[in-house]
C-alpha cells in the first residue's frame, strides 16, 4: 500500500485537502493516494456510503462476518480510493461547490438556525426527534417539483436500503433513525441510472461520500439532486450492538422481523420483534442497553468523525437536546439552514401550519449536541494519534478544525487501548464480560453521565451561572 504523505501529517499544516481528490489527474498519484481500498479494509473505517461500488463497478458491499460492519468485497482500486471518505474529505472544497456563496463558519455555512416540532401529533409521537423529515418528505413531494425522496425503506429483518419514495401516502410506512450500519450504495445507484430530479436523505459521512464521488467522477449528477436534507449524527452502530441487546434479553437475533429505535417521547424506546415476541428497551435507564449501545460498539469511523452536524446538507435536522426543551413531551427538532432555499422551505411548512419553528443561534447547535461532536475536539486528536502509531485515519481538515479543543494524548491513548480490547470481546460474542465492566470498573464514569445530564439540562446550571441564554420559555409556548 502506498502510504499517503498527508497520513503522516503532512496536510495538517500547508498541503490543502483538494490535492488528494484532484490527484487523479494529476502527475504525483503514486505517492498521495492509497492504491486501493486496503487500509480501509484493514482498519474498519467502511461507513457503507458506496461510493466505491460506483467508482469500481466490480465491488459489492457485504457484512464483515468478524466486525458486524458492511464494507467493500475486495481492496478495489485507487480509482475507488480517491472518492472513498474513509480515506480523506476535502470539506473546504465540497462546501464551495455545495455553497458557493456561503461564508463557511466553525459550524460550516449558516443561513438561520431553529427549533421546530411537526404540528401533526401521531407523526411527531411517531418520529424519532421532532417528525421534521417527514413534514419535508410531504411538502417536496407535493410540490411538483421532484420525482421522488431517496431515503431509507426496511427490506425485512435488520436491512434497511435507500428506495424511491413517490407518495406521500407511503410517507408514516418510513423508518425512523436507524442506528445500526446500513449500506447506502444504492442511494448513488438510483441518482446515476433514474430519471428526474430527487431530494436526497442521509447522514453526514453518506453525503461526503456520495457528494465526492459525484464531483470527482459524473458531476452532471448534481443537478439530479433538488436538496439534500441531512441528519445530525453522533455515531452509528455495529450489528454487534443488537446481538448484545438480543443476548441480554432473550430475544432471537436470527429471527428479528423488525426493529425501531426511537418514537413514543423524546427519547423513545428501542422496540424489537421477533415472530415470537416484542421486547422494549428504554433506552435512557435500561442498563443492558446501555452496555450494548456502548460507544465501543460503534462502527470505528465514528470515532474520528468531525463532521456529526452535517456539512454537506441543504437541510440538518437532529435533536434539540437543549436545557430549555427538557420539558416537552414529544420531540423537537434543531435544523440548521445553510442557504436560503432550506430557509425558505421551513417558512414555507410553517405558515402552511405543518410545523412550528422558533428562530434561535448556533450556540444551541453547540449546546444541543456538545462542544466535542461539534467541533470534533476528540477525533482531531485521535486521527493525529492513530497516525503517530503508524495506523490508518482518514485525512479530514473541517471548518470546525480552528474550535476544536485537543484531548490529551494519554486520554486518546487510553480510549484506543480499551477499545480496541472491547472490540475484540465483541468479535467473540463476549457480550458479559462488558456488561460485568460496566457495573464495575466503568461505573463512576458512567453514573456521571446522568449527574451531569441532571446539572446541565435539567437544573440549567450553565444559564444559572450565566455561561449562556435559553430560548425563552414563551417562544416555545406552543410547542408539546
Ligand atoms: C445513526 C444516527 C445517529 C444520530 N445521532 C444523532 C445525534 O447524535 N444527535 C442528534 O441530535 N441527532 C442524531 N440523529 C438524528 C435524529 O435521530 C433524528 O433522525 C433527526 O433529528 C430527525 O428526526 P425526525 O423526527 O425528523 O425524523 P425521523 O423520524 O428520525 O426520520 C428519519 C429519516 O431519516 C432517514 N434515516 C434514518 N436513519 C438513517 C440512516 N441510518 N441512514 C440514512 N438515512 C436514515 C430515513 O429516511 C428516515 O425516514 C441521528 C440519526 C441517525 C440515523
Ligand atoms: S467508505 Fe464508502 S467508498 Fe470507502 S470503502 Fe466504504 S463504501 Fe467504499
Ligand atoms: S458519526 Fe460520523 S462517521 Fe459515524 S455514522 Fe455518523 S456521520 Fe458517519
Amino acid at each position: 500500500m502506498t502510504i499517503l504523505p498527508l497520513q503522516r501529517g503532512q496536510l495538517w499544516g500547508k498541503r490543502k485537502m483538494g490535492d488528494a481528490l484532484k490527484v487523479l489527474n494529476s502527475d504525483d498519484r503514486q505517492e498521495t493516494l492509497p492504491q486501493n481500498l486496503a487500509c480501509v479494509l484493514k482498519s474498519g473505517m467502511c461507513i457503507a456510503c458506496g461510493a466505491c461500488t460506483l467508482a469500481d463497478p466490480g465491488l459489492k458491499l457485504k457484512l464483515n462476518e468478524e466486525t458486524l460492519i458492511y464494507e467493500p468485497d475486495g481492496p478495489g482500486s485507487q480509482k475507488s480510493a480517491a472518492c472513498c471518505p474513509a480515506i480523506a474529505v476535502d470539506f473546504e472544497r465540497l462546501q464551495n461547490l455545495r455553497f458557493p456563496d456561503g461564508e463557511i463558519s466553525p459550524h460550516g455555512v449558516i443561513d438561520r438556525v431553529y427549533l421546530a416540532q411537526s404540528t401533526n401529533y401521531q407523526r411527531n409521537l411517531k418520529a424519532s426527534s421532532g417528525g421534521l423529515i417527514k413534514e419535508l418528505m410531504a411538502y417536496f413531494l407535493s410540490s411538483g417539483e421532484i420525482d421522488g425522496i431517496i431515503g431509507l425503506k426496511h427490506k425485512g429483518s435488520l436491512l434497511f436500503k435507500p428506495d424511491i419514495i413517490r407518495s406521500t401516502d407511503e410517507i408514516d410506512k418510513l423508518p425512523g433513525s436507524i442506528y445500526h450500519n446500513t449500506p447506502l450504495d444504492q442511494a448513488l445507484r438510483i441518482i446515476k441510472e433514474q430519471h428526474g430530479k430527487f431530494v436526497l436523505v442521509g447522514i453526514p459521512c453518506q453525503l461526503e461520500g456520495i457528494f465526492q464521488y459525484i464531483y470527482l467522477y459524473e458531476p452532471s449528477l448534481i443537478n439530479k439532486i433538488h436538496f439534500t436534507i441531512g441528519l445530525v449524527c453522533g455515531w452509528n452502530y455495529s450489528h454487534h450492538s443488537l446481538k448484545a441487546i438480543c443476548k441480554f434479553k432473550g430475544i432471537d437475533f436470527d429471527r428479528i422481523e423488525q426493529i425501531s429505535y426511537r418514537g413514543g417521547g423524546p427519547v423513545g424506546k428501542l422496540v424489537i420483534k421477533t415472530p415470537q415476541k416484542t421486547v422494549k428497551v428504554n433506552r435512557r435507564v435500561d442498563f443492558s442497553y446501555q452496555v450494548a449501545f456502548d460507544r465501543s460498539f460503534n462502527i470505528p469511523r465514528c470515532h474520528v468523525c468531525i463532521n456529526h452536524i452535517n456539512f454537506l446538507a441543504d437541510l440538518v435536522v437532529g435533536d434539540a437536546w437543549l436545557p430549555s426543551t427538557v420539558g416537552t413531551k414529544t420531540g423537537v427538532s434543531i435544523v440548521i439552514c445553510r442557504n436560503k432555499q432550506a430557509t425558505d422551505t421551513i417558512c414555507s411548512l410553517s405558515e402552511r401550519g405543518s410545523i412550528k419553528a422558533v428562530q434561535t443561534g448556533t450556540d444551541d447547535i453547540t449546546e444541543s449536541q456538545s462542544h466535542n461532536i461539534t467541533f470534533g475536539d476528540f477525533a482531531y486528536s485521535y486521527m493525529e494519534y492513530l497516525r503517530e502509531i503508524g495506523e490508518h485515519a482518514p485525512s479530514m481538515i473541517g471548518p470546525n478544525r480552528k474550535e476544536a479543543r485537543p484531548v490529551a494524548k494519554d486520554k486518546v491513548a487510553a480510549f484506543h487501548k480499551q477499545y480496541i480490547y472491547k472490540r475484540k470481546l465483541q468479535q467473540k460474542g463476549l457480550y458479559n464480560r462488558l456488561w460485568w465492566r460496566k457495573c464495575t470498573v466503568e461505573l463512576p464514569a458512567f453514573l456521571m453521565r446522568y449527574v451531569r445530564w441532571f446539572f446541565v439540562r435539567v437544573l440549567k446550571i450553565k444559564s444559572l451561572l450565566g455561561l449562556r441564554q435559553e430560548v425563552p420559555e414563551d417562544n416555545l409556548a406552543d410547542f408539546r
